[in-house]
């Protein structure tokens, strides 16, 4: 089975996952908890919960890092790997594991993030968690713009996939006060 947990930056997806990590352990299943290596070997929500995790950065390293006897997996910042290894990990495991997944659908430029959107798409599940529009704070914001950053202190740019985690940078905002980067 898969899940999927998504939407802005600071809209609570890892402390979803966090929740479903804990849920999980209580029922008695092995659990096993990676994350692109953002953070050192654990995820961390902004509400203040933090677990232990396997930092890897490719799905090749989640693979060889799979106990034989583990039932459920979660995966945070699951948008910075490779989107086509996420896709067959997903389809190769999710009739055995539980799988759960988190992460941005969404980057600045109101493209698919990384292999989010697709697997929403391919899901059994899917939350998509609201967070407060930095703009006009309302609990609509579903992308993210660059509010936080207005002497352009960084530079804009595809070719770099971890803008969104930048969070000094970027704000969560809604449909009607975001405007794509020009
Ligand atoms: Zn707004």
């Amino acid at each position: 089975m898969l899940e999927v947990i998504t939407g802005a930056m600071e809209a609570g997806k890892t402390w979803l996952l966090y929740k479903r990590i804990s849920d999980a352990k209580l029922m008695g299943k092995k659990v096993q908890v990676f994350a692109f290596p953002v953070h050192n070997e654990q995820i961390v929500s902004r509400i203040g919960f933090s677990c232990e995790a396997i930092t890897v950065p490719s799905v090749a390293e989640i693979e060889s890092a799979l106990e034989h006897d583990v039932e459920t997996i979660a995966i945070d910042d699951a948008q910075l790997f490779d989107e086509e290894d996420l896709a067959n990990f997903c389809n190769k495991h999710r009739t055995n594991i539980n799988i759960i997944i988190a992460g941005v659908h969404l980057n600045c430029f109101n493209e698919s993030f990384g292999g989010m959107v697709e697997l929403m798409g391919r899901a059994e599940n899917v939350t998509v968690l609201l967070a407060v529009c930095e703009k006009c704070k309302q609990q609509t914001a579903l992308i993210s713009q660059r509010y936080r950053d207005p002497d352009h202190r960084i530079p804009i740019t595809k070719d770099d996939p971890r803008i969104e985690l930048r969070k000094e940078f970027y704000a969560p905002v809604c449909w009607k006060c975001y405007q794509p980067p020009v």
